[in-house]
């Protein structure tokens, strides 16, 4: 993904949605916090997770059209099958910046798919081909440890916590592919638009299911290192406001505000972008990103299984779980949504 300068209408920060305060506050609604109290929101195992991120890197960097990003996606859909309701396989072709068919696969697994009131996670799991942020082996594909692996053992591991307890909306795990294989920005080639996430471009015009949709989407992308920490960031801000709201809010509940920040920041072109324009869903990212940018590490050699922090993924974790869990009782509270 690429970053943007994205300028906020005052007035837009100003808005706010009074009633995901009101979940927020130390008296909710009776009927609420009865409901609340009797969600049972099964445990996300941040050592699961870290195996997952594990099981990914050791296949080599997950580059498209690769033998280890074929491997990757055989093993990947065979996890989601022990536990989803159903698993699609998503299998396109699509055209990078440079001219080149790239094969790639988006894995989509639904829980409770006849369900109308649903969420999707999601995550990019493929890798960068190049490491064009490094001063070194710049043409070399990347570990991608943090970028494509760590958000996709989240996903995978959020599939298996559902599976052992189901929660009563519908939830779909979607694994987007070449997100990754975006332009560099100092390409000599002529400059292509919308050279990134062309995953998330196909999904959000080709869904998995005809018609689909959801209440709201989060998009998770490079969530697993100790030091990172996540502000709302500007498009999802944008686009999905309240979405955003709500999230930052269930984390600060969970005493989380150190690494969810409340504060409104910039705007990377990510997923979540392209489903938000294409797919007309409101989406938000959860991505580490900041003042400071995307990481040192960020499209670099350094983006390898040292960085990883299984308590950072057992944290974003945990609040997509609650989130999860809580949005049916908190829909109840305010159906207009
Ligand atoms: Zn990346």
């Amino acid at each position: 993904m690429k970053k943007l300068l994205l300028v906020i209408p005052f007035i837009a920060l100003l808005s706010s949605c009074d009633w995901f305060k009101k979940t927020s506050d130390n008296n909710p609604p009776k009927e609420q916090s009865q409901e609340a109290s009797l969600a049972a929101i099964p445990a996300f195992n941040g050592d699961s997770a870290y195996a997952f991120t594990k099981a990914q890197v050791d296949f080599g960097p997950r580059t498209p059209n690769s033998s280890a990003h074929d491997k990757c996606a055989d093993w990947m859909t065979k996890q989601l099958k022990k536990w989803a309701d159903t698993v699609y396989v998503q299998s396109y072709t699509a055209t990078a910046f440079d001219g080149l068919k790239i094969k790639s696969k988006n894995i989509i697994a639904s829980f409770n798919p006849k369900a109308k009131t649903r969420v999707f996670i999601s995550s990019h799991w493929d890798t960068r081909p190049i490491a064009d942020e490094d001063d070194h082996d710049k043409d070399k594909p990347i570990d991608g440890a943090d970028d494509g692996a760590g958000s996709t053992a989240v996903a995978m591991e959020l599939a298996r916590a559902i599976h052992s307890q189901k929660p009563d909306i519908g939830v779909d795990i979607v694994l987007f592919d070449s997100e990754d294989y975006g332009q560099p920005n100092d390409s000599k080639l002529p400059h292509v638009e919308n050279s990134w996430c062309l995953g998330s471009q196909y999904w959000a015009k080709n869904p998995h299911v005809l018609g689909y949709t959801a209440d709201f989407g989060i998009n998770l992308d490079m969530v697993g290192t100790a030091d990172a920490s996540f502000v709302r960031e500007g498009i999802s801000v944008k686009y999905a406001d309240w979405v955003s709201q709500y999230v930052w809010n269930i984390a600060a509940r969970m005493g989380y505000s150190s690494l969810f920040q409340s504060r409104v920041y910039g705007g990377v072109t990510d997923d979540h972008y392209y489903v938000n324009e294409y797919a007309h869903i409101p989406t938000i990212a959860v991505i580490r990103y900041n003042e400071e940018g995307f990481g040192s590490y960020h499209h670099t050699h350094k983006d390898v299984m040292a960085i990883i922090s299984k308590e950072t993924m057992a944290t974003v974790g945990k609040v997509m779980l609650e989130t999860i869990y809580q949005y049916n009782a908190d829909k109840a509270v305010k159906p207009s949504i």
